[in-house]
């Protein structure tokens, strides 16, 4: 089977020198079958500066907090179109939506860990352009968390335009990730895998397990974006571009 992996990104997602760049294209080409993705999100550096602004607080693009729910139906009605976030407990979720919410400080990510507390759906608005749904991590509970909430969320919603779900790049696809990924695929929904703390790792394990996940969603997923988004929390490294394609799927910036 083919194992394509986006290229022209990968010096930007990574901060990554050329020379690596050229070190994983001639693997990667060595494969024959290798083809490569055309389509492919990589947007110009005005449109990552025009997405940066969507992410701005100013006093005319309110970003805040807005409330929480513990079942669908005590989700706010919302219009605008919807992004959530979903991955098990410490893949660097909370971690990852500061980071994106790093240009309006103000916003508070609310984190909610101790066992026993009640974990909930925290709906943030990014001023009039679209709402940003941090879900409860799963992990030890799995799947009863699903099926509680994370499942009717992503079945029922119907503004939610992406499920951006988190991997952590260290480990790898862990049992509750495949779960979460089953769930995407069963119910047919365009997902975006994201790789966090891509710092924590060196380069060659970095590739090894960004190699790894790419042939997973190559040749095992269907609702599966192509194209893996590798951040770090830490560095900012991939940050900037994931702003870029949230504000493109949300309507917001033509590529
Ligand atoms: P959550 O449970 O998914 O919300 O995970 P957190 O955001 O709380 O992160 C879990 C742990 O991983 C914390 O100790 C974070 O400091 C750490 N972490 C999260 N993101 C990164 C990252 O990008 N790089 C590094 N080095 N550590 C991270």
């Amino acid at each position: 089977m083919a194992v394509s992996v986006v290229l022209p990104s990968l010096g930007r997602l990574f901060e990554m020198p050329a020379t690596l760049v050229h070190e994983l294209q001639r693997h990667l080409l060595s494969d024959s079958t290798s083809d490569l993705h055309l389509k492919t999100f990589d947007p110009s550096l005005e449109q990552i500066a025009k997405a940066d602004k969507f992410f701005t607080a100013t006093a005319g693009n309110r970003i805040e907090y807005l409330s929480s729910a513990v079942r669908l139906d005590h989700a706010p009605d919302l219009p605008r179109p919807e992004v959530c976030f979903i991955g098990r407990s410490n893949v660097g979720k909370s971690s990852l939506i500061k980071a994106l919410f790093s240009l309006a400080p103000e916003v508070e990510v609310r984190i909610s860990k101790k066992p026993g507390h009640t974990k909930k759906m925290n709906f943030f608005k990014v001023g009039k352009y679209f709402t940003l749904v941090d879900m409860p991590g799963y992990g030890y509970r799995a799947p009863e968390d699903f099926v509680d909430m994370v499942e009717p969320y992503l079945k029922e919603r119907k503004n939610l335009m992406r499920t951006f779900l988190l991997v952590d790049s260290v480990v790898g696809i862990q049992k509750a990730d495949s779960i979460a990924i089953e769930m995407c695929e069963e119910l047919a929904l365009p997902y975006v895998m994201v790789l966090t703390k891509i710092d924590k790792s060196s380069m060659g394990h970095l590739l090894k397990q960004v190699l790894q996940i790419q042939k997973f969603v190559n040749t095992s997923t269907q609702g599966c974006f192509p194209q893996l988004f590798p951040v770090s929390a830490v560095t900012y490294s991939g940050i900037h571009l994931l702003r870029c394609f949230i504000a493109n799927i949300t309507g917001h910036l033509k590529t």
